[in-house]
């Protein structure tokens, strides 16, 4: 955007705190004047002149990832102004536990149909272990109307059990 004026438009730090933007701005190389909202959080926040200090406390080439940091946690803070970010990690662990639970369940509910099917000799159809009884009993070719719906006979090598507890 071409401004009238023969200086560059100043950051959006001296534009909130309507002071003239230096070159030797601190704020300068990462508070755009395009985003305006991202200082505003962080000042916030955190104020300017708290994030100021830091700046200058850290070397430059860190000084980006700081400030992105701040803006983060200035977002989650007033998103959240109880937890913050924790909040967003405490969200996400439980996720994780409540995935990983569903995942072993799962997982539980597979060997038990697969052991069933072995033990009665019922479908038998697609478990990876009579496959490959039945191949040796046909003299190799599995017959392909049994072919497991899943794993495309990975299982190979490790299923002369039906594969329990080998993968952890
Ligand atoms: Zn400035």
């Amino acid at each position: 955007m071409a401004s009238s004026s023969y200086s560059n438009p100043p950051c959006a730090a001296c534009k909130f705190l309507r002071r003239k933007c230096l070159p030797s701005c601190t704020f300068a190389p990462y508070f755009p004047p395009e985003e305006p909202t991202k200082f505003a959080n962080v000042h916030k926040i955190f104020g300017a002149s708290n994030v100021s200090k830091l700046l200058n406390e850290i070397p430059p080439h860190q000084r980006e990832d700081a400030v992105n940091s701040l803006a983060y946690e200035a977002e989650a803070r007033l998103k959240d102004p109880v937890y913050g970010c924790v909040g967003a990690i405490s969200v996400l662990q439980r996720q994780v536990l409540h995935l990983q639970k569903e995942l072993d369940a799962t997982n539980a509910d597979l060997m038990l149909y697969a052991s069933n099917e072995v033990s009665h000799s019922y479908p038998l159809l697609s478990n990876p272990t009579f496959m490959r009884i039945n191949a040796q009993y046909n003299g190799g070719e599995p017959n392909p109307r049994y072919a497991s719906p899943w794993n495309n006979g990975s299982l190979n090598e490790n299923s002369n059990t039906t594969n329990a507890n080998g993968s952890m």
